[in-house]
């Protein structure tokens, strides 16, 4: 599916600016400790014993996980009620902030459109307040669409090698890099640091981005 055609033409991209493309779940936003807190409060719990969403939730004392259509179903409810409850990941703000006063800032975020409200909220409460489009699927197509429209460099900040790959096909002049907020999920996410830099750390994560966009 393609990105809200409404956001992302609402967004408005200075031609010559430098620009910022990034995910929030487990780049600005941690989701599996506030995800695990939510099922949790549900009766279940979130085990963090490999790189994936629905297959890490159990009933407590079962081996065997959730069945995807129930992990859904909480992932889904999540984002109805729970999503104001994620804590941002440490030093995003203050790098978003800095980098925003030399280049453009834009959230592409995969989540359900019912969670929009609850996501910009978030977002503003804790000093992301950023133009945000709702993505769904591959980014490649709506980072190329905004890459497009600046003369600057641009990068790509996200968890998923995916995410990540889709960038390189569709838009391979974008600088891209990979960050996982959650210190438990770093081990288990699929990485290919020979094609997209890996840095899970804001501070680190920011200087680099300095480096492409600034050199
Ligand atoms: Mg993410």
């Amino acid at each position: 599916m393609e990105p809200r055609y409404s956001d992302l033409q609402a967004c408005v991209i200075s031609p010559t600016a430098p620009l910022v493309i990034v995910d929030v779940d487990e780049v600005l936003a941690q989701f599996m400790r506030g995800f695990g807190a939510f099922v949790a409060r549900h009766g279940f719990e979130l085990r963090v014993d490999r790189f994936a969403l629905f297959q890490n939730i159990y009933r407590p004392g079962e081996s065997q996980h959730l069945d995807m259509i129930a992990g859904k179903a909480l992932f889904d409810d999540f984002f109805r009620d729970g999503a104001d409850d994620l804590d941002p990941a440490h030093g995003a703000a203050d790098a978003l902030a800095d980098l925003s006063t030399r280049a453009e800032v834009v959230i592409l975020t995969n989540a359900p459109e019912h969670g929009r409200l609850a996501r910009a909220r978030w977002l503003k409460t804790h000093g992301l307040d950023y133009p945000l489009i709702i993505n769904s699927g591959p980014k490649g197509p709506p980072a190329a669409d905004l890459a497009a429209r600046t003369s600057g460099p641009v990068v790509f900040i996200d968890d998923l090698l995916p995410q990540l790959e889709s960038v390189a096909e569709r838009a391979p002049q974008i600088g891209r890099f990979q960050m996982v907020s959650d210190e438990r999920l770093r081990p288990f996410a699929p990485s290919a640091p020979d094609r997209h830099a890996r840095i899970d750390e804001w501070p680190t994560l920011k200087v680099a981005i300095e480096e492409r966009l600034f050199p």
